[in-house]
């Protein structure tokens, strides 16, 4: 695709951490309250005031840290992040520069064609959400005036920093999907990119095929949805190589993603880390970690993703497939898992979860928690059809029916009269009638035409409503028909 080169990405993700309260003070880490409702003089940053780091995020951080296969820093301190931003009020930011908490991790990704490939993560690090800008007018580069709304100033944030081993579109999201899961599963954040829970910085640079040198990047900061990161990673490297290869020169800078526009467009020119003039916080005193206290953390992880997978393909022997897409949710996961406890058929139980479940979720845009059936009525459907009281196809209606009332099935069975027709003389009888009514095709089918079968089987369901067993069907006709 990028002819002689190849791109580079770099995902700096920012995750917002679901602590009762903020990072350094009391107040409230809450979406959605009224503009500047939370705050106080800490976060605010007002002369005299004294952050207090909330454990819980060091916990949280860990954790995370654990679950991304991270090494734990035991002593590990926070730094001033100096620097002039509009969304900044204190003028400064409380981060961590070259002692994170946690450094040196990885997570497993799995390609399109099957392989597995390993992503390094170089560091992830505690820090404050510096607030946030309603922009007037189109957007942040064209807008006149900027409404601050500091609610989410001091919001915990972790920023988990990728190494540059990312060289697709494909593979940034994959990265981007496994963290999302695995953080979703240890329940750090919610990760809500809608509300800005998660979001990421993209780094781009494109080099010749081979070199061991980087290219100059450019940065998109602030992505929150997988589509606009994929279309920018796939629009980005070729504007690049366009200057390149027309004798130009890359800018160093951050660029915004116009997604109507379908392109990048420059915003400013990059600052490097020494513009930033890091320094020691003086507030806060360097943070001493216990190395049973990790431990005891690490006992609290739950089974992530990966390990689930696995298990699903070789203790319940589902496709490898199927086992990535579920696990990769845990509330589908846990769904999924309910019902096997309550029914043992892994494979069709796997089948319902991703197909009509899958659609209708996504049909209904409504979460797992809003179901309205639970794991045992899906058990119960799956029972119906294997005593052979629904067939597959009135199945489906069942299962709709459950979805859009949260009815049980025997109950809809019994309510809209779909209960199979297994009766053999029931069965007869019809089929008799179906066969006089189509006199022409069984002349048809006698003469050698066998593919009138089908017509026949069609006429039937549509004579029972799609109630008679097909099995049984199959059997009766290809009886009669033979004559
Ligand atoms: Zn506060």
């Amino acid at each position: 695709m990028l002819d002689g080169y190849e791109m580079t990405v770099g995902l700096e993700i920012h995750v917002q951490l679901d602590t009762d309260t903020k990072i350094f003070c009391g107040c409230k880490n809450e979406f959605g309250a009224e503009p500047n409702n939370h705050t106080c003089p800490i976060c605010l940053g007002l002369p005299g005031t004294l952050p207090v780091l909330n454990e819980k995020a060091v916990e949280y951080i860990v954790k995370a840290g654990l679950a991304l296969n991270c090494e734990i820093n035991t002593f590990s301190k926070f730094d001033r992040k100096n620097y002039f931003y509009a969304d900044l009020p204190k003028a400064y930011q409380i981060s961590q520069f070259d002692l994170p908490f946690c450094e040196d991790g990885h997570v497993m990704i799995q390609l399109e064609d099957g392989a597995d490939m390993k992503i390094g993560i170089t560091r992830i690090h505690l820090e404050e959400d510096a607030g946030k800008l309603n922009h007037a007018g189109e957007g942040i580069a064209s807008s006149d005036s900027s409404l601050v709304d500091y609610n989410r100033v001091g919001t915990p944030l972790i920023e988990i920093v990728s190494e540059p081993d990312i060289h697709s579109p494909e593979q940034a999201i994959a990265y981007l999907k496994k963290i999302k899961s695995i953080l979703e599963y240890i329940g750090v954040s919610d990760c809500d990119m809608s509300q800005g829970s998660m979001r990421a910085d993209v780094n781009i640079s494109v080099a010749p095929k081979g070199s061991d040198k980087l290219g100059t990047r450019t940065e998109l900061k602030n992505m929150n949805s997988f589509k606009a990161i994929e279309k920018a990673l796939k629009y980005e490297p070729k504007r690049q190589i366009k200057v390149l290869e027309s004798g130009g020169e890359i800018i160093q800078g951050t660029l915004t993603w116009d997604d109507e526009a379908g392109k990048t467009i420059p915003m400013r020119s990059k600052e490097e880390a020494h513009d930033y003039r890091y320094f020691p916080e003086p507030d806060l005193v360097p943070v001493i970690l216990d190395q049973e206290w990790i431990e005891g953390i690490r006992e609290t992880l739950p089974e992530l993703p990966d390990a689930r997978q696995k298990r699903y393909v070789e203790e319940l022997g589902i496709p490898e497939y199927d086992a990535m897409v579920i696990t990769a949710d845990r509330e589908m996961a846990d769904f999924f898992e309910a019902v096997v406890e309550e029914h043992n058929d892994a494979k069709a139980i796997s089948n319902w979860i991703m197909g009509d479940f899958s659609r209708l979720l996504n049909e209904e845009s409504i979460t797992i928690a809003e179901v309205k059936f639970k794991p045992a009525d899906l058990a119960k459907m799956l029972k119906l059809m294997d005593e052979g009281t629904i067939s597959s196809k009135i199945a489906k209606t069942v299962f709709e029916e459950m979805f859009a009332t949260g009815k049980d099935p025997d109950t809809i069975v019994e309510e809209k009269g779909l209960k199979q027709i297994s009766d053999t003389s029931e069965l007869e009888k019809i089929i008799d009638q179906v066969i006089a009514d189509n006199q022409s095709a069984l002349e048809d089918y006698r003469g050698g035409n066998k593919n009138v079968f089908g017509f026949f089987i069609g006429q039937t369901m549509k004579a029972t409503r799609g109630k008679a067993n097909p099995g049984m069907v199959n059997k009766i006709l290809r009886e009669k028909l033979e004559g």
